[in-house]
């Protein structure tokens, strides 16, 4: 059995750290602030919490205001080109702060800069950035911090690949009511398409106590919901040797004392389990919401996709689901234009949409990433044609979505609310444990609790309701 885990952070930071404090007094007449922007998942959003936890225990203060900031980190995300793109723009608009304050520290972190040609990239034409750093090396910011504040590198860079977990790292939660908790990082499965084994590394899962006694420390400081994150969350455990780790990890989750709700992301059909969904069954804290991605529902583009499942198994797993958890919801992520895919490849996908219901999708049109087995295959379909089939695959969701959220009118649902509608202040807006979005009148002090709600009407993407105590 491998054993990953290290108190690199605890043994060698620390001293790094109150080094850092020391050159911060000197440096900076009042508290100096740091802003950072996380892209992508909810994985990534979790290590820019841990790289805030550090820099808010080094002694910098949040701000949302990269004008001011004196640290500005973009935490970056390689899973698709536009957001790359987008990354190298926002840096290009973040080194013009830089020329009106020369003493600004600008980081780049995050899946991105893992790959090599973006590395040369920066080290070339962003010579002004002072820190580009993996996510295998978040623990040693402090260390590379200091370098930078000494002025020892002008450019450091450190994206060393590490094969071990670093336990202890401090963290800011970006939430007072939902809290992100890794289960494990990297991945094994290859999936041809995808870049995330060669930019995180294989996978490596926490140690089962050490996960445990986080979510209970957060659920008795009150947190009401914990989000579990794996790249394959279904597959935790392996590399311990724990047989149903997964599984049972939930089933110990579920027996904490106290009032509140897991969610877990994402799953990898390959790996879903009947003993899975049987032990889900019989927890009551654990939502009833699963994301399945199906990626394609043809069962050639899946074995070029390299996902190890076919439309039949994926179909066994849902309809066993269902028959076990009557109410549970689906989601699920689709490619629409993998190389080579046929308009009647693409068809078998809206089959399967149309099969399982999902309550919503996450649909992308195939994008090449660099390094992966999929960047050499032939990709003859023109991007307009491509278009035109996502854009059928959201019109037969948004009909889809709409009759089940319809379904819930004049019911009753457990909603939390999360905070208030982004577009005015005069409503709050939660989830149901099925993951569905309810919009409630504002009542303050709602928020960050579970209410009784009657659901009043729905639209495709979100239902409105009044509270019922
Ligand atoms: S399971 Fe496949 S798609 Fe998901 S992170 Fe791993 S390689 Fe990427």
């Amino acid at each position: 059995m491998k054993k990953f885990f290290t108190h690199e952070y605890i043994d060698t930071q620390i001293v790094f750290i109150e080094k850092c404090k020391e050159l911060l007094k000197e440096k900076y007449k009042k508290i100096p602030k740091f802003y950072l922007h996380s892209y992508g998942c909810q994985g990534n959003v979790s290590e820019g919490e841990k790289i805030e936890g550090i820099l808010n225990q080094i002694g910098f203060m949040k701000t949302e205001n990269v004008e001011s900031a004196d640290i500005v980190i973009l935490n970056t995300c390689a899973i698709r080109e536009k957001a790359q793109e987008k990354v190298f723009s926002n840096i290009g608009n973040i080194l013009n702060l830089k020329m009106k304050n020369k003493e600004k520290i600008i980081g780049i972190c995050g899946c991105m800069v893992q790959q090599e040609h973006v590395k040369n990239r920066i080290e070339t034409n962003f010579k002004e950035i002072n820190l580009v750093f993996g996510p295998h090396v978040i623990h040693k910011l402090p260390e590379m911090l200091y370098n930078v504040l000494l002025k020892i590198k002008k450019q450091y860079i450190d994206i060393n690949e590490k094969e071990n977990i670093e336990e202890n790292i401090p963290i800011l939660r970006g939430s007072k009511i939902k809290a992100l908790v890794p289960i494990s990082y990297g991945c094994n499965n290859f999936c041809s398409y995808c870049i995330v084994p060669y930019v995180k590394g294989r996978e490596r899962s926490r140690d089962f106590n050490v996960i445990l006694d986080e979510v209970k420390n957060l659920v008795e400081s009150g947190y009401k919901e914990i989000m579990l994150l794996g790249q394959n969350v279904n597959s935790y455990g392996i590399d311990l040797d724990l047989k149903d780790g997964f599984a049972n990890l939930l089933y110990e989750i579920n027996k904490i004392k106290g009032d509140f709700w897991v969610r877990f992301m994402t799953s990898h059909p390959k790996d879903f389990s009947k003993k899975l969904v049987d032990v889900i069954s019989t927890c009551d804290k654990v939502c009833k919401h699963f994301h399945l991605p199906i990626q394609s529902g043809c069962d050639r583009i899946l074995k070029e996709m390299n996902r190890k499942y076919d439309k039949k198994r994926y179909l066994e797993i849902i309809e066993y689901t269902k028959e076990k958890i009557k109410d549970a919801t689906f989601t699920t992520d689709i490619i629409v234009g993998f190389p080579g895919e046929t308009y009647e490849e693409f068809k078998e996908t809206l089959d399967i949409v149309k099969r399982v219901e999902y309550i919503s999708i996450f649909n992308f049109i195939f994008s090449k990433r660099v390094g992966t087995k999929a960047e050499k295959m032939q990709d003859l379909v023109p991007k307009e044609e491509k278009t035109r089939w996502i854009n059928e695959l959201i019109d037969m969701q948004n009909e889809i979505s709409l009759k089940l959220n319809k379904k819930y009118v004049g019911k009753e649902e457990i909603v939390l609310f999360e905070g208030l509608k982004n577009t005015g202040e005069d409503f709050m807006v939660g989830r149901t444990d099925k993951n569905i979005l309810v919009c409630c009148e504002k009542k303050e002090d709602r928020i960050g609790k579970f209410c009784r709600v009657k659901i009043k009407k729905a639209n495709r993407t979100m239902l409105e309701g009044e509270l019922v105590d």
